[in-house]
């Protein structure tokens, strides 16, 4: 059975929750679901790509992105800009594939304005406290950084209740079973047919 139109997933959640992990482990699987690769100001990390990870923009081309329109929600997250290009989400979705955008809380409320047949999934960390030291070993922020992004964290989870699933990331294999048995279900809907 064939739909006309593919299914757009959000998945969010805080930073630090695993969100990469998740989907690096959910892209491994055979499934036919797309990635959108989202566009940002921040620096790449050490074993980041262009094009793999982000494409990485100045701070001058991602606003001209944000004039012309080329994107489909975007948000300020610490002291960067991120967005999802529009074009590859709504090419692949007019194509039948079905896209998951890996992106933080404003965005993903963003996409529930425009995209309100989504699907949205909220990764949740097992405490805050394993948040917190999952940035810590992940090394790659300073310690106020660090405070930053637990505040941000903390006003995340408290929009949790605009999303139609919750996921707790305890293990990343029983995560990514979920998230597929989530698409598997919306993609049964008989009113998505
Ligand atoms: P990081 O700097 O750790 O790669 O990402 C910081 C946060 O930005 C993460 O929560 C990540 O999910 C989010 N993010 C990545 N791409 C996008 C995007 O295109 N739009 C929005 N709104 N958030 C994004």
């Amino acid at each position: 059975m064939k739909r006309e139109k593919g299914l757009l997933i959000v998945l969010s959640g805080p930073s630090g929750v695993g969100k990469g992990t998740v989907c690096g482990a959910l892209r491994k699987e055979d499934t036919d679901i797309r990635y959108s690769v989202s566009a940002t100001t921040r620096a790449p990390r050490e074993g980041e790509a262009e094009g793999v990870n982000y494409f990485y923009k100045s701070k001058a081309e991602f606003e001209r992105m944000i004039q012309d329109g080329e994107l489909l929600e975007y948000a300020q997250y610490v002291e960067n800009y991120y967005g999802t290009p529009r074009s590859y989400v709504e090419d692949m979705l007019a194509a039948g594939h079905d896209v998951i955008l890996e992106i933080e809380v404003q965005g993903a409320l963003q996409v529930k304005e425009t995209f309100p047949e989504g699907v949205f999934i909220f990764l949740m960390p097992p405490s805050l406290n394993e948040l917190r030291s999952r940035i810590e070993e992940r090394g790659t922020e300073t310690a106020d950084l660090i405070d930053n992004r637990m505040t941000v964290a903390k006003e995340e989870i408290d929009l949790m209740d605009k999303y139609d699933y919750v996921v707790e990331n305890d293990e990343v294999e029983s995560a990514v079973e979920r998230i597929k048995a989530i698409v598997t279900a919306e993609n049964c809907k008989k009113d998505r047919l």
